[in-house]
């Protein structure tokens, strides 16, 4: 099996149409539309409380919205003809239609969330094992080349408490990649850490873009916005505002209201 298998094999990885969230009666988005070509790198840029989180969270279906359709490869929920049970979650042939679409992406979040008492190895492969009915021992070798490929092969046996946050960034991300995704997704992952170790967080991150992954990412890392990413989006009260390139969007921003963020975080 290979790290990015696809059965799509024209348009985009990723498509999203009219995605619409709210919290107790709050709408948080509203109608969000995008696409996200195979092999490329979006980031999406917002002020705090514009939606960004979110948005990860329904590409994850860590939350469920309300309504629009979410397409990732050959997996796709309309979240509007979702059965859901009382307590919110999908039920019967939707909830075996969003396992699918979860099984999708990995997610790095801005806290590791790692589990404290198993070590750097054993937490990459607690998911492939797990979930995905790996046997231990390929799982272990394939953990050990994942965890060499984000610069930790002599740390595979610490605990997380015995490593940096940034080395903990990094398990996590080995975590991520050891589901297989063909999406990666980031949320604000070295905005909880020491200046001085987010060059290594993000250089992993670059490497990972080099080799044609598909990342989606939430990040006010503006130089690794222009660097790296294919798409910028910027979110402001539940809405894309603006889109484009990192020229177009971090560079040249028509939008007052993109301009008035940058202005604040450059
Ligand atoms: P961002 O990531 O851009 O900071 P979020 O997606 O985290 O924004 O949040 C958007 C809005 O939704 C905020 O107003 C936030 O308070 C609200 N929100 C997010 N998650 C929940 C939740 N589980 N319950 C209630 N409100 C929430």
């Amino acid at each position: 099996m290979t790290d990015h298998t696809t059965t799509q094999a024209t348009g985009p990885l990723v498509e999203v149409t009219g995605l619409r969230k709210a919290f107790g009666g709050t709408t948080v988005l509203r109608d969000i539309d995008f696409t996200v070509p195979k092999g490329s790198v979006t980031v999406l840029l917002g002020p705090s409380g514009s939606g960004k989180t979110t948005v990860l969270r329904s590409l994850n279906v860590l939350d469920l919205p309300d309504a629009g359709v979410v397409r990732i490869g050959d997996a796709s929920v309309d979240f509007s003809a979702v059965t859901r049970g009382r307590d919110g979650r999908a039920r019967g042939e939707s909830a075996k239609s969003v396992a699918a679409l979860r099984r999708q992406s990995g997610m790095v979040f801005q806290q590791h969330n790692l589990f404290p008492h198993k070590s750097a190895l054993e937490n990459v492969i607690e998911g492939p094992v797990v979930v995905q009915g790996e046997p231990v021992r390929e799982a272990e070798e394939r953990g050990r080349e994942l965890l060499a490929k984000v610069g930790l092969a002599d740390q595979a046996d610490k605990y997380p408490y015995q490593l940096s946050g940034g080395q903990q960034q990094r398990v996590g991300i080995a975590r991520a990649l050891a589901l297989r995704p063909e999406l990666l997704l980031f949320d604000e992952p070295t905005s909880a850490l020491d200046p001085e170790l987010v060059g290594g967080v993000l250089s992993v991150m670059r490497e990972l873009a080099d080799e044609g992954r598909t990342m989606f990412v939430v990040t006010h890392e503006i130089r690794f916005a222009r660097d790296v990413a294919d798409q910028v989006l910027f979110m402001d009260g539940g809405v894309v505002v603006e889109r484009g390139t990192p020229a177009e969007v971090i560079d040249a921003p028509r939008m007052e209201r993109t301009q008035t963020f940058l202005k604040r975080i450059l």
